[in-house]
């Protein structure tokens, strides 16, 4: 993603009630900020955040928490979710951290989060970088820990080099594709239900199809 400097940006996250500022202290808390018992669902590599305040806006019983590393970005999801709620009157089911999902087990302990969405990773294209992708064997490792048993993992994308990656990492693992397509688009009855996000909005626009899939253990 090429990122502009935002003006402000770091100080606007920095004292944001919507922004988690020491996620570490809340490993296995994450309910009590929150103040009620819902299922847990976050996305990794946030983005602008109109994919998480949309679902946050619709399912109010689901807490919901958006995980970007630069504030230049992670500021449109905050300003955002102003638009959506008065942090002093309104029951407030989304919350963001600015981080490096690298250290996401610091964050979440095990079995504390319902359901993991990635979307539009960063593709990460040389062999070197590889460990970078969110959707690899590494990072699989860490979702496996913090995610419930019974809880799953979504993943969109137009990169079909980093989905065929993300596919092929499934094999010989402890995870498999309860669902997968190469145009999502095109499967009317998932288009119900689904929300879309920045990237896909720019990219469905050029004609790119959208592949996806969802995993479990
Ligand atoms: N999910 C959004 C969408 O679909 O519109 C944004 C997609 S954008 C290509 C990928 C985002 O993931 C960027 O904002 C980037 O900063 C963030 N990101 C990439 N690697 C990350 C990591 N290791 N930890 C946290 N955020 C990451």
């Amino acid at each position: 993603m090429r990122l502009k400097n935002v003006p402000g940006s770091r100080e606007a996250v920095s004292n944001s009630p919507f922004v988690i500022q020491d996620p570490f202290a809340v490993k296995g808390k994450w309910h009590e900020i929150f103040g009620n018992d819902n299922p847990i669902h976050i996305e990794i590599g946030m983005g602008k955040g109109k994919f998480l305040t949309t679902l946050a806006a619709k399912n109010p019983d689901i807490n919901y928490i958006g995980i970007e590393k630069f504030s230049s970005v992670l500021v449109r999801a905050i300003e955002k979710a102003e638009q959506l709620y008065d942090p002093d009157q309104d029951a407030v089911n989304i919350r963001f951290i600015r981080m490096d999902a690298g250290e996401i087990e610091n964050v979440f302990d095990a079995g504390e989060t319902d359901r993991i969405y990635l979307n539009f990773s960063d593709p990460w294209p040389k062999d070197r970088h590889a460990k970078r992708r969110l959707p690899g064997a590494a990072f699989l490792e860490h979702y496996n820990v913090i995610l419930k048993p019974e809880g799953h993992i979504e993943f969109k994308t137009d990169n079909r080099e980093l989905f065929d990656f993300a596919v092929s990492e499934l094999e010989n693992s402890i995870w498999h594709a309860d669902y997968i397509t190469y145009d999502l688009h095109a499967d009317s009855e998932q288009m119900k239900e689904n929300v879309m996000t920045e990237y896909e909005e720019k990219f469905s626009a050029k004609g790119n199809p959208i592949c996806k899939y969802v995993i479990r253990r």
